[in-house]
């Protein structure tokens, strides 16, 4: 008798994300009926090409959404004080509902005092301390700002009916930006959460434990197949770009469209997990088209929902 492996579900987030933004454009239009419109401000300092392409696709999300948006575009010069003056001016602002500064800045900027200084309720990249710490607390997060590829991840999981409750889930990665919070909403979604990072020992013996693995590292294919419980639910958050031949064979043997695609472009994207770790997963969130759809999309849920929170 043989038995069959089932073909792993995946979890495609630009099909969740086309779903967010019906909605988020359906809610935009009732606003409108009511009388106010979403306003999203997005601050970008300097040039950074990478940045510029990333402002670019928020702003014209949100025109796609019917959210107003402006761009502030100070030079690389800006001081930290001209951008708090910045800052402060679109808190002022009754028609600005989030405020966004597109990260990094220059290094002669004091980050963390620009991100404190935006107001709480404006803070659409879910940032600042007061956000965190309710984010910490438990508030559900129907009611808080929370950051994007996080609650972006969350969604996938929600609407793809996976089970979180009860379940085993390991997030490699520490970062504010992704491993913390994500380790803190599944939490308070009710899973038993392990935290890994780059000092963890015995890794692999973690992981193998999980139904949920979270991989948000920054190194392309790092985990690997033996790391994998068969049938888990693999979420890849991590974005490399691979550029040589020998990366190419090693995680896409035999893959055609990757090999057409990188012989067009000179390079092609991998996650942190290796492609291999898929074919045993249960469910896997493809790179690309898995976690990074959602990020834009959550960012233009936060600033609805910012919009919504501030009216009462
Ligand atoms: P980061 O560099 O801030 O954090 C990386 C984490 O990986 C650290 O906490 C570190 O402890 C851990 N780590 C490093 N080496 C390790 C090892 N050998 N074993 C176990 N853990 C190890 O990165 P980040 O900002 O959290 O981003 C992680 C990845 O996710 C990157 O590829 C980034 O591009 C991607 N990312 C994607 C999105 C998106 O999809 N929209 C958003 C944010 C980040």
């Amino acid at each position: 008798m043989t038995s069959t492996v089932p073909s792993p579900l995946v979890l495609d987030g630009i099909v969740i994300a086309a779903q967010i933004k019906s909605e988020l454009a359906a809610e935009v239009a009732a606003a409108r009926d009511r009388g106010y419109v979403p306003g999203l401000a997005v601050i970008l300092v300097g040039e950074v090409p990478a940045s510029q392409i990333y402002v670019r696709s928020k702003v014209k999300t949100c025109a796609e959404l019917g959210i107003y948006s402006e761009m502030h575009t100070p030079d690389a010069s800006a001081t930290t004080e001209e951008l708090l003056a910045l800052v402060a001016s679109l808190n002022a602002r009754e028609e600005i509902d989030g405020i966004l500064i597109q990260l990094p800045l220059p290094a002669h900027v004091d980050t963390a005092r620009l991100l404190e200084a935006i107001d709480p309720a404006k803070d659409v990249d879910g940032f600042h301390p007061i956000n965190a710490g309710r984010l910490l607390n438990g508030t559900p997060m129907e009611k808080i700002l929370a950051p994007c590829t996080p609650a972006g991840i969350m969604e996938v999981l929600r609407r793809s009916k996976i089970p979180v409750r009860g379940q085993r889930a390991v997030v490699i990665g520490r970062s504010n930006i992704v491993g913390k919070p994500i380790a803190v909403m599944l939490v308070n979604a009710s899973a038993t959460v392990t935290v890994c990072h780059s000092q963890t020992r015995g890794l692999a013996e973690i992981t193998r434990e999980a139904d949920i693995v979270v991989a948000a590292i920054g190194r392309a294919g790092f985990v690997t197949a033996e790391m994998v419980r068969p049938g888990a639910t693999i979420i890849d958050v991590g974005i490399n770009r691979i550029t040589t031949a020998e990366e190419l064979e090693q995680f896409f043997p035999g893959d055609a469209a990757r090999h057409a695609g990188f012989a067009k472009r000179g390079s092609t994207l991998v996650g942190d997990v290796d492609p291999a770790a898929f074919a045993l997963a249960g469910a896997y969130t493809p790179v690309p088209g898995g976690v990074g759809a959602l990020t834009i999309a959550m960012l233009m849920s936060n600033t609805v929902k910012a919009a919504r929170l501030r009216r009462g």
